[in-house]
């Protein structure tokens, strides 16, 4: 039984304390050459090489590759199927359903809310200001949110919230976990809170090989956290959660390789997303700063633009919420997508 002295323990579901996670074969592992202890089959009929044995819970090799990658130690790191399923799991681990609520400023990416109602888990649905950051005297609005998201950069603004900002923020909810979303954060690694998280009990990060990294098929995301919230969050993982050619695919991303090449990417996009950025202000639309790999811009005109984008082939992505109406989300795209865009504009 775990004690109950972390910060993370006492916000947990009650029952989880208690709980021995699933032995799966993979986890009791042994020693020896002949393995018949998890009903698989003896043959691998593919080019991956184990594909006919079941995968490791946390792949060692791609743990210590995003280790690397993110500076944060591999005990603090958890792998997941993309970060929807970081962000249910971090619900599932300490929500109660029923009874607590979790809390996030909008406009904001929908899976925080989704994710929470699956569960019958409250949402306090804040709103981010009129500069897109967040709330003052935020502690009383927040209340007695156990997990209060914060996405940065934010989806579907592009707004960015200071590091310092985030820090404060932290200390002034020590008994909630504040998890920042960091889908977007290659495109303004300077905002990470990634620091954050060895220094605090209540941080969580969140980061995704789905934008960046161009492996948004591969379903591969990862939580940063202190070793106490990791323990729990591993009790309500699932026995595999990382098919083992998503785990070669995503560590082959994240050597220097893999790396320099996203670097190169990013690059590129952020320099086409400023172009499509500049069309859109020279058009008369109203463009927000763009931190991640798209632009939000509001119309005067949004019924004409809706239709020329349709009917010149376009999908962007538009939305029903009030606050979004006049507003279109531009995701950055390759050279000869954006000098389409920007024709489209002009
Ligand atoms: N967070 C944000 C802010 C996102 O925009 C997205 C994807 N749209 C996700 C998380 C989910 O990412 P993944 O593909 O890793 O599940």
């Amino acid at each position: 039984m775990t004690a109950v002295t972390s910060l993370a323990a006492k916000l947990a579901r009650p029952e989880l304390l208690n709980l021995t996670p699933y032995q799966s074969a993979r986890r009791i592992g042994g020693e020896g050459e002949i393995w018949i202890n998890a009903n698989e089959s003896p043959f691998n009929n593919s080019d991956v090489a184990q594909l006919n044995r079941y995968p490791e819970c946390q792949p060692p090799q791609l743990i210590q590759a995003y280790s690397d990658y993110s500076g944060v130690d591999s005990q603090s790191i958890v792998t997941s199927r993309g970060a929807d399923e970081a962000i249910e799991l971090l619900i599932r681990t300490f929500c109660i359903p029923g009874q607590d609520s979790i809390a996030c400023f909008g406009p904001t990416y929908g899976m925080y809310a989704i994710s929470a109602q699956t569960y019958n888990v409250g949402v306090n649905a804040l709103a981010l200001d009129d500069n897109y950051q967040l709330p003052a005297n935020i502690d009383s609005q927040v209340a007695d949110a156990k997990l209060v998201f914060i996405c940065n950069p934010n989806n579907p603004t592009g707004t960015v919230i200071a590091l310092e900002t985030i820090e404060s923020v932290v200390k002034q909810l020590p008994n909630a976990i504040v998890i920042v979303d960091e889908a977007y954060i290659e495109f303004c690694p300077q905002y990470s809170a990634a620091s954050l998280v060895n220094q605090y009990d209540n941080v969580v990060v969140l980061r995704t090989l789905s934008k960046a990294f161009a492996l948004a098929g591969a379903r591969c995301g990862f939580m940063l956290a202190n070793i106490d919230i990791v323990d729990l969050v591993m009790r309500v993982i699932a026995p595999y959660p990382v098919p083992k050619p998503v785990a070669d695919l995503a560590t082959a991303a994240l050597s220097r390789q893999g790396i320099d090449q996203m670097q190169t990417q990013v690059s590129q996009l952020k320099g086409n997303g400023e172009a499509l950025a500049q069309a859109l202000r020279n058009y008369g639309a109203e463009v927000l700063p763009a931190n991640g790999n798209f632009v939000l811009a509001k119309f005067a005109n949004i019924a004409a633009v809706k239709q020329q984008l349709i009917t010149a082939g376009v999908v962007a992505r538009t939305y029903n919420d009030a606050r979004l109406t006049n507003w279109i989300r531009f995701s950055f795209s390759d050279e000869q997508q954006t000098q389409t865009l920007i024709q489209l504009f002009q």
